[in-house]
């Protein structure tokens, strides 16, 4: 099997054509990197993939990273030496600036040379690439003393960086980790608890490991709001730089894995002899916040491991289609075979390969770029613009780019037939290597819950629009080139067609809660009172009758949640019906319950409690999965239009509700009335 060859040509096309890397040269942080330094630099470094770290990828499969059953890991023969190079070549600090002794190169330059390592081995490039996370994290957030002890070896690659924020429980759900984090006397944090897959965790390929560890300080509020990063070296650091007393963390074992066999997944263990000494990064209880800060940039090359696997996989099919004989193909005399690569249905297969490859490129690119534009773009407009562009497209660039890896390197197994299926050939490496890439930095699950649920949402839709006219904006250039680029136009014109249609589709379900002003609901917290009073405001304002303030169920509820005693009812005259127990069908109630289920207006949201906020957010979930999944769906003329814009329906067709969802500019979403009644029902055995 002959090595990797970087797609230099390709690679240029589109830093030229696509993303004007002329223009980043123009800004001021980037004046050295003119696109003849950048392709040198590129052209170097990809010698140095293809030459040094290439051929590390085979035996990185089949001897993998050992761990010795005492806390060493080893990684795998040719390793130590490779990496070695990668810190006296200087590659690592490519990106960083200069002030940490990095060569302050655009992010668009580091994720070609990413994309060219990953493609060379995944395996090895998942410890710079876990690096040069905690750096990010430690320059931005880091004190400057941290920066001072750490920084400068992080980013020459002399010691490595890790991630530990997945433990057993907590994966998806980091709100629930459990490490602990206790102040000692000399200002330190003694940190304990297990973290597992932590990647490069422990090995044996840099002189100390910094990790950066989440863990929940003493009285932290529960959730995502109470967790705190730490440093926690393997080594401490000495006053002059020196390394000190091993720290007390270690790692456990590594797992035995479908892939990247030569990463070693640890289980690391944190204050078994008492509490490894860490150090608090910014503030306590802001740790997710620093970590979502640097997630975009891990989120993209995680979604460059798509891009690049699949690269690799193509060139592996690519030759074996130019070398294997078999079959016929049309046209070919009889008595003679043909090359694989001659058969239409194998064309078809490369072919597949190479666009979806080339497109993946063109959307990272272009996400990186935007990276820097919004960094250091000199216009405060286009920064925005740009940051707004970052945030959309990261969930797409790993969604859409590890998804796609494992499909292609699924195709480039196909290509090699029964050999595809052997190891030897290696092509089955890329697909279980690619495996893995859809699962960690947020499964793609989740990353389609962010691009629906917190991207498109982004200035009322405004963002997407952006993007989507961005796009219909290439249709005038493309009609006047003439029908050569025809096909080209049509297949644009019909894709992004079916894109707005689609988003519009999803903007119309959208509950309100996405909505920006839904984020108070976590100014709290206030007492009933003020609930009280600002239902009764409410009242007024939409000119209802005594007793028919919306809030009474919810303080119930909330009061129960609580363990509080419920408010007592105060009736005037005839009991109103709402108070009554509910009868099947009452449209009062619906309009009651949809206007708890959905995000008040803003005024009354800042007054509701932690308590009554968890009751509305239990059954705001609910009512999300069940629009999800549709069960409930949009149907028939507005019954009662609440404060929030949401509708509850009663119409016998869809396309009745459709038109009014048309015309009534306030509403936002809806549940027909029949849909709503079971869920209604087993709310209501909640309530009782
Ligand atoms: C090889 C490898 C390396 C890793 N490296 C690191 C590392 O360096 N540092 C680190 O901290 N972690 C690391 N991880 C952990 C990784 O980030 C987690 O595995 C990942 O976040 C998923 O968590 P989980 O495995 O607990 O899956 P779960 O969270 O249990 O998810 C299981 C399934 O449920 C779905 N799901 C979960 N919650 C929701 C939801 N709210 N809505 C819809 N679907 C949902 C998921 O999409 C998934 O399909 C690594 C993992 C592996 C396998």
């Amino acid at each position: 099997m002959a090595g990797y060859v970087p797609p230099l040509r390709d690679i240029r096309f589109v830093l030229e054509q696509l993303v004007e890397l002329d223009g980043l040269s123009k800004l001021e942080a980037f004046a050295h990197a003119d696109p003849e330094t950048v392709f040198g630099v590129l052209e170097e470094s990809g010698r140095f993939m293809a030459d040094v770290v290439g051929p590390l990828n085979r035996i990185g499969d089949t001897a993998g990273s050992t761990y010795d059953g005492d806390g060493q890991v080893s990684t795998p023969p040719g390793f130590r030496e490779a990496y070695r190079q990668y810190v006296d070549a200087g590659w690592g600090a490519v990106p960083f600036p200069a002030e940490f002794g990095g060569g302050g190169f655009p992010w668009l330059v580091t994720v070609a040379m990413q994309e060219m390592m990953t493609s060379a081995s995944m395996a090895f490039s998942l410890c710079p690439l876990l690096t040069q996370g905690a750096i990010e994290a430690l320059s931005q957030y880091g004190s400057p003393e941290q920066q001072a002890t750490y920084l400068d070896k992080m980013v020459t690659g002399e010691w490595t960086g890790t991630m530990n924020l997945t433990e057993p429980q907590a994966g998806s759900d980091l709100g629930v980790v459990r490490a602990k984090a206790v102040p000692a006397d000399d200002g330190t944090w003694r940190i304990t608890g297990q973290k597992i897959f932590i990647t490069f965790g422990e090995h044996d390929l840099a002189g100390n490991i910094i990790h950066l560890v989440l863990a929940r300080v003493p009285d932290a509020p529960a959730g995502t709001k109470g967790i705190s990063c730490f440093i926690v070296p393997k080594y401490l650091v000495n006053a002059d730089g020196s390394l000190g007393a091993r720290n007390d963390l270690r790692c456990v074992s590594i797992e035995h894995k479908l892939g990247i066999h030569a990463s070693p997944t640890c289980v690391m263990s944190y204050g078994d002899g008492g509490g490894a000494t860490g150090y608090l990064i910014g503030e306590a209880n802001q740790g997710m916040r620093y970590m979502f800060t640097m997630m975009n940039t891990a989120r993209l090359s995680v979604g460059l491991q798509g891009l690049s696997i699949a690269e690799r996989s193509y060139q592996d099919a690519l030759r074996y289609a130019q070398e294997r004989k078999q079959g016929r193909a049309i046209g070919t005399p009889a008595g003679e075979s043909s090359l694989i690569v001659e058969h239409p249905d194998v064309r078809r297969m490369l072919l597949t390969m190479k666009a979806y490859i080339e497109a993946m490129r063109a959307l990272l690119y272009t996400n990186a770029v935007s990276v820097d534009l919004a960094h250091h773009h000199q216009d405060p407009a286009e920064r925005q613009a740009r940051q707004e562009l970052v945030e959309l497209l990261t969930p797409i660039s790993k969604g859409w780019c590890t998804d796609l890896g494992v499909e292609l390197t699924s195709l480039g197994v196909q290509i090699f037939g029964g050999m595809g299926f052997v190891e030897e050939t290696g092509v089955a490496q890329h697909l279980r290597d690619s495996r893995i890439a859809p699962i960690y930095e947020g499964t793609n699950g989740i990353q389609a819950i962010d691009l629906v649920m917190r991207k498109l949402p982004m200035r009322h839709g405004g963002v997407v629009a952006d993007l989507l006219a961005q796009m219909e904006s290439l249709d005038p250039e493309l009609a006047a080139a003439g029908p050569e680029l025809a096909g080209v136009r049509a297949a644009l014109t019909s894709g992004v067609s079916a894109l707005r249609e689609a988003t519009t589709w999803l903007g119309a379900k959208l509950p309100a809660a996405v909505r920006p002003g839904h984020r108070r609901l976590a100014a709290g917290p206030f007492g009933p009172g003020r609930v009280r009073a600002a239902a009764r405001r409410e009242r007024l304002r939409r000119g209802l009758p005594p007793g028919q303030d919306r809030h009474r169920p919810l303080l119930r509820r909330a009061a129960a949640a609580a363990g509080r005693r419920p408010a007592p009812r105060r009736h005037r005259g005839r009991r109103p019906a709402l108070r009554r127990r509910p009868q099947q069908g009452d449209p009062r109630l619906m309009t009651e319950w949809i206007y708890f289920l959905h995000p008040p207006r803003d005024d009354f949201a800042a007054t509701m409690t932690a308590a009554e906020e968890a009751v509305w957010a239990e059954h705001f979930q609910r009512l999300q999965l069940m629009l999800a999944s549709g069960q409930l769906i949009l149907a028939g003329p507005t019954l009662g239009t609440v404060n929030t814009g949401l509708c509850i329906f009663d119409a016998p067709d869809e396309q009745a509700a459709r038109q009014v969802m048309e015309e009534d500019p306030v509403v936002r979403g809806g549940y027909a009335r029949g849909e709503l009644r079971p869920f209604r029902a087993s709310l209501l055995r909640g309530r009782d």
